[in-house]
């Protein structure tokens, strides 16, 4: 089983100092080898269509990738020596890195997913250095060994679990201050998995006015505080754009903005995990709209303003819920809000219509009726089907 922790450093000033030099370098590191990537393309393609019968063919040198680029890495120390202040194998995580951006341009993640032209990282948003290979014992009471860095502070809010092994550490900057996050695994625990009970099913409706609901009618709203430090952030969002730029003034606004959205994210995380949380102990199995169906229709259009709150709220859910041996399932949301849950028909309604009354007696409120279709969806579904069959 592995699973993360993130903990806050607390760096002396020196550290602090020198991991930005580290991310100033690696960043610079990143960029280049981004850029040897992409000049392998231009140098040796050609545009087939516009092809002149005599062209001339500079000389061909291998496509680089992985291995031949990593073998580039002791030149680099010999020409840059100040790359060497750097922990061998954080500068080749670098390369891995590129490789990953790349191959997912290129050829797609695991699920065939594309994504665009890897671009070049301004300094500021390179924020991330990872060590790959962590020793057992790298931490010591409230500190925490990182090789060439040596002894740093660590604010050890929560043990590690017993039996857990650190496997990887990531370092990384974010606007209140320095972080690692620790990547842990116990092979000796596999991930557990009792029997579910294929009857502890809900279906959640995930809408613009309560944050879901589910089918059992209750309604999980966004909670106050967390509109709250949004309307802070829109606040200081002006404080910004009325400061003229390059000024101090102007520079102390962008800090605060830092935070400010720090902050909001932290809410809206924490408000993930308790709400999956919440939902995994009263249900064995949950059932949501799959959001990476395609054709968005033009209700999912609306939708899609929280869609990226969404997709990591469902992505801790499911995370939490494999940890637990427990059931995440998504189905196609076609229709699911215009369908009448008890007897099938369509009843076409508009975005602001919330109620939902059929002909057949059937009246709810719309969200609560498309949970109800959300999780008829799931019943049947082969996942499921298979866990109760296993159960019997
Ligand atoms: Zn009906």
């Amino acid at each position: 089983m592995r699973t993360a922790y993130q903990y806050k450093l607390r760096p002396t000033k020196q550290q602090a100092v020198e991991i930005d030099r580290w991310l100033s370098m690696l960043c610079a590191q990143y960029n280049y080898l981004l850029a040897d990537r992409f000049n392998w393309y231009e140098q040796n393609r050609c545009p087939i269509n516009v092809c002149p019968l005599v062209c001339h063919l500079p000389e061909l040198r291998d496509n680089p990738d992985y291995y031949s680029q990593k073998k580039t890495l002791p030149l680099l120390k010999k020409s840059h020596p100040h790359y060497s202040d750097i922990h061998s194998q954080v500068l080749q995580d670098v390369v891995k890195r590129v490789k990953v951006t790349f191959d997912r341009f290129l050829s797609g993640d695991s699920n065939g997913k594309r994504s665009g032209r890897p671009r070049f990282k301004p300094r500021d948003r390179y924020r991330t250095f990872t060590y790959p290979q962590m020793k057992d014992d790298c931490i010591q009471g409230n500190l925490i060994n990182l090789p060439k860095l040596g002894s740093i502070k660590l604010v050890l809010h929560r043990p590690i679990p017993t039996g857990f092994k650190v496997k990887t550490a990531s370092v990384t900057k974010k606007a209140d201050g320095y972080y690692v996050t620790l990547s842990l695994e116990d092979s000796t625990v596999p991930t557990v998995k009792p029997d579910i009970n294929p009857n502890s099913i809900t279906g959640i409706d995930m809408g613009l006015k309560e944050f879901l609901t589910t089918s059992e009618g209750e309604p999980i709203a966004i909670p106050q505080h967390y509109r709250k430090s949004q309307k802070r952030l829109r606040v200081i969002q002006k404080r910004v754009s009325r400061r003229k730029k390059g000024s101090n003034r102007r520079r102390k606004a962008v800090k605060q903005l830092g935070k400010q959205h720090k902050k909001v994210a932290d809410k809206r995380k924490d408000f993930h995990f308790k709400t999956a949380k919440q939902l995994l102990s009263k249900y064995d199995v949950v059932v949501h709209e799959d959001l990476n169906v395609k054709g968005l229709s033009r209700t999912r259009l609306a939708k899609s303003v929280h869609d990226a709150g969404w997709s990591s709220f469902l992505s801790i859910l499911a995370n939490k819920a494999e940890n637990a041996g427990l059931l995440v399932i998504a189905v196609n949301p076609r229709n699911t809000s215009q369908d009448c849950s008890s007897c099938g028909m369509k009843v076409p309604k508009k975005l602001h219509e919330r109620w939902h009354s059929c002909q057949c007696g059937c009246s709810l409120d719309r969200d609560h009726n498309a949970a109800i279709n959300i999780k008829n969806r799931a019943v049947g579904h082969s996942v499921l089907k298979a866990k109760s069959l296993r159960a019997q």
